[in-house]
């Protein structure tokens, strides 16, 4: 099934603001959620689409890789539309929900400071076709948000402790009047810590984690394609307030190879042979993935004709069959002739024309073809 749009979804324009999409996200989870609509399957699901939409569009992050590349730019980010790897079923009615509603749906989480999973991180890793095939090991180096070393990610100076928040009184929440219902939000001032830091630790700035360069090796396994993936668990940005950190995704990418083109399991080339071993026949080396091989050209081989190698394509990541290599022949015609060698060949044209129809019998059997075809035009 293909994804609606998010803005549509929510039923917001596109320049709409944080608080719009909060509060059109408020109106139709509460129209569309379960408790309110016992044993509705369509309505679970346009909670789903609803929660998924602004889960999406309420994080500045996502919402820029979504407008820049629609779906597919938060594919594989955390949340139930990702449905990658590290897609975590519990997920699914988690701390947005909770955020926005506090406990009048029973998601209460009164009285406990939020904490937040660190975000999942994507690298684009380009290997060629040797690597991808054979797998290896890779060392890639990547900027995150990892915890601060300085404070342990408490975001306090040393020696200091956080303050109780006065706005909530510790409880991470306020509850709020909205018309009929009490609404519990998260603390404005304390973003739902429900503590306050006062004297900044200096490294981060109070924010407990820090940008930093981090380098990893990566097991590529050997058959990876372009667009798998490999997750590393916990590699991704710092969680905060002691929530667990991200995972990392890293995105394989098979370079472009100067002679083998993939497809799948299969290997593809074109191999050129001379004029005189097509005619006459002959063996020609071609070169495989695990070192050389042998092709037997029989005599009048034609341009074109496709040999296929057992075997010599990939063994899949995912198990299955080792693909095979298909060697496509292409005769190539002599360049820079010497004088002498135009003259034997001129000769060599003239002994053929002598009984052309048995030596080039493509040829005239296109052109009766062609002949039958002008004369059919002056009928
Ligand atoms: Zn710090
Ligand atoms: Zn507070």
């Amino acid at each position: 099934m293909s994804k609606r749009d998010y803005y549509q979804v929510l039923d917001v324009p596109r320049t709409a603001s944080e608080a719009d999409i909060k509060k059109a996200y408020r109106r139709l989870a509460m129209k569309f959620h379960p408790d309110r609509n016992p044993d509705d399957h369509e309505a679970t699901e346009k909670f789903k689409e609803v929660k998924e939409a602004y889960e999406v569009l309420s994080d500045a992050q996502k919402r820029a890789a979504y407008d820049q590349f629609g779906h597919a730019g938060v594919e594989g980010m955390r949340g139930p539309g990702g449905g990658g790897p590290g897609f975590d079923p519990r997920d699914a009615f988690g701390d947005i929900f909770g955020d926005v509603f506090g406990d009048i749906f029973g998601v209460g989480r009164r009285g406990r400071s939020q904490v937040y999973r660190g975000a999942d991180l994507r690298y684009e890793l380009e290997l060629p076709l040797e690597q991808a095939v054979f797998g290896d090991t890779v060392h890639i180096d990547f900027a995150t948000l990892a915890e601060c070393a300085e404070c342990s990610g408490s975001g306090s100076a040393k020696g200091a402790k956080p303050a109780t928040c006065d706005t909530c009184r510790g409880a991470g929440q306020v509850r709020m009047q909205q018309g009929f219902f009490t609404v519990q939000q998260t603390c404005p001032r304390c973003n739902g810590r429900g503590q306050v830091i006062t004297d900044p630790c200096g490294s981060c700035r109070g924010q407990g984690r820090v940008r930093k360069q981090k380098k990893l090796s990566v097991k590529v396994p050997a058959g990876v394609d372009t667009g798998d993936r490999i997750r590393l668990s916990g590699e991704g940005e710092a969680g905060r307030n002691g929530g667990p950190p991200g995972d990392l995704y890293v995105e394989v990418r098979v370079l472009d190879h100067p002679i083998f083109e993939r497809d799948g399991a299969h290997l593809s080339c074109e191999v050129p042979v001379s004029f005189a071993t097509a005619t006459l026949g002959g063996s020609i080396e071609v070169p495989t993935l695990g070192g050389n091989a042998t092709i037997k050209v029989p005599p009048e081989t034609q341009s074109g004709r496709v040999f296929r190698l057992r075997e010599k394509g990939i063994k899949p990541v995912r198990g299955g069959a080792t693909g095979d290599l298909f060697c496509r022949v292409v005769v190539e015609t002599p360049v820079n002739l010497n004088r002498e060698q135009k003259d034997l060949l001129r000769k060599f044209e003239e002994s053929l024309q002598k009984d052309a129809k048995r030596h080039h019998p493509r040829e005239e059997s296109w052109l009766d073809g062609v002949k039958r075809f002008f004369s059919s035009l002056g009928e």
